[in-house]
């Protein structure tokens, strides 16, 4: 498949509005069970990443990996400048981690974790190889943030939440509050 768009898928992609999802809750099985691989490349799986950014821009993250919008497959996508900055803009399907270095200790939270944060060491370089929204692999290297989302969403992918890279004591104190948020109906 050479992956080229008739004129009239064109003029559908701009005419469509994206689709803002609702971001899946820590506590829902989706985000703690490893993902399916992408295996179609297609009209409707473009549409799908456009709305992952649209749906991650509008909850002012930098990183929403697939599973959070509670759909198991292996993508995700990242963009540290906040949609500042278009060609910042990266679609990771199937992402593996191939190279990673150094260490990096900053604090990090997650679209379906809000209203916590905790330190996570992490590399502070990583390259990973994925494929784009149309299929076509290619690698890259992260430094700093960019790293840690790479980390973070591959994480995602592998049914892993940053709470897991937390100290026994707070991962339990920030369990319990939820709990009780949830209790509260306010979760
Ligand atoms: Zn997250």
């Amino acid at each position: 498949m050479d992956g080229n768009l008739t004129n009239t898928e064109i003029r559908e992609m701009a005419q469509r509005q994206p689709k803002i999802y609702s971001i899946v809750k820590y506590g829902d099985a989706v985000l703690e069970k490893s993902a399916a691989p992408v295996e179609r490349f297609d009209a409707e799986f473009a549409d799908l990443c456009e709305d992952m950014f649209a749906s991650m821009y509008q909850a002012q993250g930098v990183g929403l990996a697939a599973p959070q919008i509670g759909k198991s497959i292996r993508l995700a996508v990242v963009d540290v400048t906040g949609g500042k900055n278009p060609e910042a803009r990266i679609v990771l399907a199937n992402p593996e981690i191939i190279h990673a270095e150094g260490e990096k200790r900053e604090e990090e939270g997650c679209l379906s974790i809000p209203g916590f944060r905790g330190y996570v060491i992490r590399p502070q370089f990583v390259t990973v190889r994925a494929q784009d929204a149309r299929g076509e692999f290619f690698e890259m290297r992260g430094e700093d943030l960019l790293a840690r989302a790479f980390c973070h969403e591959i994480d995602h992918l592998n049914g892993i939440l940053f709470l897991q890279h937390l100290s026994m004591l707070k991962r339990d104190l920030i369990r319990r509050k939820i709990k009780k948020l949830r209790k509260q109906g306010e979760w």
